[in-house]
């Protein structure tokens, strides 16, 4: 665990980094620092192996404070890559690979099993050890340089923007490894961004750095749920906030406030006659409190013609959700289970709410709408595209079945 408490760090000419930082690091967590340029990410990263040293407050690793453990000791125990993961040209790529445990005086037979562990892992023959970098394709590079990052087996590494000068799509293969290799071997990453998709896509947990501060600290769905202030909503964009609304807006922003209810000592002679009056074919049953019990469709009651019951003996259980459910879930229940809706009940299962399958397709069109430039789509066809793969995201396989439905 690494534990910042009240840590300060002023540069002379009272130039201040970093204020008042308080943080905690679970081990094994991702953690990416993200703000704007001179925030002071770098500096809070670079006190942690003391390659800054504090001004004022401490850091704590395991309990320990860092400042009592020998600083040459601690920076062994840590790794740290910098800025594009470069191979030295003229070692060959078992050298490269097992530089910083020679660094650290490890002896020489134990290397060769962490190379030829370390390489199988990003898919490359034992071969490629004894060529030089030069012979490997850039992409083959690349992942050696990640791999080296993770030779000499320290549990932390810090990480200053090691991608910031690929291309992007070299730069997303090698985030995708580094993640998969961090949770893999349960490293604890604290990885300095500038740029946010990187962070919300590798982070377990975001640091957003103002000025020295720390303005928000926690996992990227909370952030896009709830930016702390319009700086943190800059740094995330409008696009993601968009993406975000959409996503994580809850069912009770598009249910239906008034579903047509009943109390379960009510006769089935009452329910038919407010479905006529109402219009619907299901009526949710409720004891006096609004508690949900159950649903009674038209055909249900059908079934016992003349003969009158209570809803309490005819009613059937239904599946409902919570008002906090997102609604692409909400979606995915409607068109896994096949339903034609869904109720909504609060904390206490009181009967609060009605997500019809027309309400859903609404919000999906809007939210359509919404994101084209144009304000409407060029053709149908193009229509049907964005729509199906809306629903493909919602619900795997259950695209087509928005067709068919057409209330
Ligand atoms: P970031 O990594 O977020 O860009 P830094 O931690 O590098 O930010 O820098 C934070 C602030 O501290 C900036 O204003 C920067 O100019 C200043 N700073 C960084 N390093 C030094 C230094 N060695 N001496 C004086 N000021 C520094
Ligand atoms: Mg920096």
């Amino acid at each position: 665990m690494i534990e910042f408490k009240n840590v300060s760090k002023v540069y002379p000419g009272n130039q201040v980094a970093a204020k008042d930082v308080n943080l905690k690091f679970k081990d094994g967590e991702f953690i990416c620092f993200i703000g704007a340029s001179g925030s002071g990410k770098t500096t809070c990263m670079r006190m942690i192996n003391r390659m800054n040293e504090i001004t004022s407050g401490e850091i704590l690793i395991n309990g320990k404070n860092i400042n009592d453990m020998d600083a040459v000791d601690l920076r062994r125990k840590i790794g740290y890559v910098i800025q594009q993961i470069g191979l030295l040209p003229h070692m060959s790529v078992y050298d490269n690979i097992v530089l910083v445990p020679r660094l650290l005086k490890w002896e020489e037979d134990k290397l060769r099993p962490i190379a030829e562990n370390l390489i199988e892992k990003v898919d490359l023959p034992l071969s490629y050890l004894d060529k030089y970098p030069s012979e490997l394709s850039g992409g083959q590079q690349q992942r050696i340089g990640v791999i080296r990052a993770l030779a000499a087996d320290q549990d932390i590494i810090l990480m200053d923007e090691p991608f910031g000068a690929l291309d992007p799509i070299t730069r997303d293969a090698l985030q995708k490894l580094v993640k998969r290799l961090q949770k893999e071997m349960g490293k604890t990453i604290v990885f300095v961004s500038h740029d946010m998709d990187e962070a919300l896509s590798l982070a377990d947990r975001i640091v957003i750095m103002e000025k020295g501060h720390v303005v928000q600290f926690d996992s990227p769905e909370n952030i896009l749920k709830n930016p702390a202030s319009k700086y943190v909503e800059g740094l995330l964009g409008e696009e993601k906030l968009n993406e975000a609304k959409t996503s994580y807006r809850t069912v009770e922003t598009i249910m239906l406030k008034d579903p047509v209810s009943l109390t379960s000592e009510r006769s089935t002679y009452d329910a038919l006659a407010l479905m006529r009056n109402r219009r619907v074919d299901t009526i949710f049953v409720t004891d006096e409190e609004s508690h949900l019990l159950g649903a009674v469709g038209m055909f249900d009651i059908g079934r016992f013609g003349k003969n009158i019951k209570s809803l309490q003996e005819v009613m059937d259980k239904v599946y409902a959700i919570n008002k906090d459910t997102v609604i692409m879930s909400a979606i995915r229940d409607i068109y896994n289970l096949d339903i034609k809706n869904l109720p909504v009940v609060d904390d206490e299962n009181k009967l609060v709410g009605l997500v019809t399958r027309a309400s859903v397709v609404d919000t999906i069109y809007t939210n359509l709408w919404e994101n084209t430039e144009d304000d409407t789509f060029e053709t149908d066809e193009e229509e049907a595209d964005n729509l199906s793969q809306l629903m493909k995201d919602a619900s795997g396989d259950t695209s087509n079945k928005i067709g068919e439905e057409n209330d």
